[in-house]
């Protein structure tokens, strides 16, 4: 008996779906919703349930997330990386990541447990503080660093490119995912010492030959600031007079 009365219950809302399932938006809607009944949405930093209004930071660690503010510093730390090596206009960078932080969960969701949304997310929100700034003046397109492909088929994405496109949809900047490419399926990155890297991406990229980039002004978009080597590498690739650069 139960169970013909849940079935009664249940049907007029599948019905209501299925006849509107045109609208993808609505459905995909109402199963985050009832998903969320279960399994409820949690903070990437400290696994606190989010709140309504809340997307995967709570306010408490947006709030204390520990922004570099190097947007508003004029030769900051992040420019000094390139002086000498790339003619920047600017650099910026959106938060520290320091050994053992607990912010660095943000990085390994983005990286390693394939939450695209969070790369998006990260983008738009520094993009909005980088705004008022006038920090996306004159630049007329964002290329990400881009992947090998062999790497971005077994991660199914490239979180520098969700992080551009989440930049691109508050600055209005177009993204060109095309014209760049990594040649070279380089090794891991992180355990490497500067030199290193700085070797390790030697002649890593190469752009497509029909592309032309001669008085552009770009915006090159890394998921993380180390060294700089990778966005020196690619700024060898593209011959630019001027160029800005961010990450993450
Ligand atoms: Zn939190």
């Amino acid at each position: 008996m139960s169970k013909v009365i849940n079935y009664y219950l249940f049907a007029p809302n599948l019905y209501l779906y299925i006849r509107n399932f045109n609208n993808l938006f609505a459905m995909k809607k109402w199963i985050v919703s009832f998903w969320s009944l279960f399994f409820p949405p949690c903070c990437v930093v400290c696994g606190r349930v989010l709140l309504d209004g809340e997307a995967h930071l709570c306010t408490s660690c947006n709030m204390d997330m520990p922004r570099t503010y190097f947007h508003l510093q004029e030769g900051n730390v992040a420019e000094q990386l390139f002086w000498g090596r790339i003619p920047i206009v600017r650099a910026a960078s959106y938060f520290f990541y320091t050994k053992g932080s607990r912010f660095k969960n943000l990085l390994y969701d983005l990286k390693y447990h394939d939450n695209k949304e969070l790369g998006y997310f990260m983008g738009r929100n520094m993009a909005k503080e980088l705004q008022p700034t006038a920090f996306f003046e004159g630049i007329d397109v964002i290329l990400p660093v881009p992947l090998h492909p062999a790497r971005k088929r077994k991660r199914g994405y490239n979180q520098s490119e969700l992080i551009a496109r989440g930049v691109s949809h508050v600055s209005g900047v177009p993204v060109d995912v095309l014209s760049l490419y990594r040649e070279v399926n380089s090794s891991t990155q992180t355990r490497k010492s500067t030199f290193e890297r700085w070797e390790n991406v030697e002649k890593v990229f190469a752009l497509h030959p029909s592309c032309d980039f001669s008085n552009k002004h770009i915006l090159l978009v890394d998921d993380v600031l180390t060294t700089g080597s990778s966005l020196w590498r690619v700024h060898r690739c593209l011959l630019l007079i001027r160029m800005y650069a961010s990450a993450c």
